[in-house]
C-alpha cells in the first residue's frame, strides 16, 4: 500500500501510488509493469503537467524515452502533459522549430488526450514564427507558445509573439530564471522581474513562468511577481527545498499556481502533495488552475 502520508485521496483511490517511490524518467524501464490500465480522467480532479518535454528525434530511443514519460504520468496519476520540443543547439533555425512541433503534432496523435503541445519559435525569425504559431494552434490544435532564452521577454522582437498568443488566447510558457550573476551560457535569459515587466505591457496575456524550481533564486522570482496578478507560476524543477509552494500560495495566492514537473517527476508531484494546504488547493495547483487557462482559448 502507499506509504505517503502525504497522498491526497483523489490520487491514492487510482491505486498508482504504489509505484510512485520508482517512478522517474531514467528509472522506468526497471520499473514493474501497472497492474492496472491507465482510465482517461473521468474524475473532476484532473492533474495536469503544464512543463514537460518531449524528446528531440536525433536522441537515441527517442521513442521509448516518450512512452516512458507517458508510463511514469501513468504511475504518478498525473493524466495529461503540456509538452514541447526544443532543438539541440539554440539559437533555433526556423526549419529547427518546425520539425519540433510536427514531432510534437504526431506525438498527440500517438498519446492522444495525454499530451497537450506548447508550438516552440524563436522570436527572432519573427515572420516564420509567426506563421509557426498560427498554424499550430489553428491547424494542428496546439495549446499554447513555448519561448526560451534567445530574446528576454522585454526585447520588442518578442512582442508580436504575445499578440498573437493574445488574438489566439493560448498561454505562453517562458523559460526563466534568476541567479545572481549572468550565466554565461545564456545571457538573455529572462526572470520573474521581466515577465512582470511584460505583463503590464500586455495584461491580457496568459503568461506562465517556467520552473520556479529550477532557475535560481525562488524567493526571488516570487517576490518578483507579487504585482503582477496576470503571471502564473509554473512549480517545476528538481530543486526539493522546503516552503517553495507554501511561500508562492502566500504571496501569490493558490489560483496563480501550476503543478509542473519539467521531467523532475517525483519531485514535481512530491511538493504538491507534501504541501501544507488544503485537498481543494492542492486540486487546483494539480490541474484546475491549467485547465482554466485552457479554456480561455478563442474557439
Ligand atoms: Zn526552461
Amino acid at each position: 500500500m502507499p506509504t505517503d502520508n502525504h497522498a491526497p485521496p483523489q490520487i491514492s483511490r487510482r491505486t498508482l501510488l504504489q509505484y510512485s517511490a520508482i517512478a522517474s524518467v531514467g528509472a522506468s524501464p526497471l520499473a514493474p509493469r501497472l497492474a492496472v490500465a491507465y482510465e482517461p480522467s473521468k474524475h473532476a480532479d484532473i492533474v495536469i503537467d503544464c512543463h514537460a518535454h518531449l524528446h528531440h528525434h536525433s536522441q537515441n530511443e527517442w521513442e521509448q524515452r516518450d512512452r516512458n514519460l507517458i508510463e511514469v504520468a501513468d504511475r504518478l496519476g498525473i493524466d495529461q502533459l503540456c509538452c514541447s520540443i526544443l532543438t539541440p543547439q539554440r539559437p533555433a533555425t526556423p526549419e529547427g522549430f518546425r520539425q519540433c512541433n510536427a514531432w510534437v503534432a504526431d506525438a498527440i496523435d500517438r498519446f492522444p488526450n495525454r499530451i497537450l503541445g506548447y508550438c516552440y519559435v524563436n522570436p527572432g525569425h519573427q515572420a516564420e514564427a509567426l506563421d509557426e504559431i498560427r498554424r499550430c494552434v489553428e491547424d494542428r490544435g496546439l495549446i499554447g507558445v513555448k519561448l526560451y532564452n534567445e530574446h528576454r521577454c522585454t526585447d520588442p522582437i518578442v512582442f508580436p509573439i504575445i499578440e498573437l498568443a493574445i488574438e489566439l488566447r493560448v498561454p505562453i510558457l517562458h523559460h526563466a530564471g534568476h541567479m545572481h550573476f549572468v550565466p554565461p551560457e545564456q545571457p538573455l535569459i529572462s526572470d520573474g522581474g521581466h515577465l512582470a515587466e511584460l505583463s503590464q505591457r500586455y495584461p491580457e496575456a496568459m503568461l506562465i513562468c517556467a520552473h520556479v524550481c529550477g532557475g535560481g533564486d525562488w524567493e526571488w522570482t516570487i517576490k518578483a511577481l507579487r504585482h503582477a496578478p496576470s503571471v502564473m507560476l509554473d512549480l517545476s524543477g528538481s530543486v526539493i527545498d522546503d516552503g517553495v509552494v507554501e511561500m508562492a500560495v502566500e504571496v501569490l495566492g493558490v489560483d496563480r499556481l501550476l503543478f509542473g514537473c519539467d521531467m523532475s517527476m517525483t519531485a514535481g508531484i512530491g511538493r504538491i502533495r507534501a504541501a501544507e494546504l488544503d485537498e481543494e488547493a492542492k486540486a487546483r495547483i494539480l490541474g484546475k488552475n491549467m485547465q482554466t487557462l485552457l479554456q480561455r482559448r478563442a474557439t
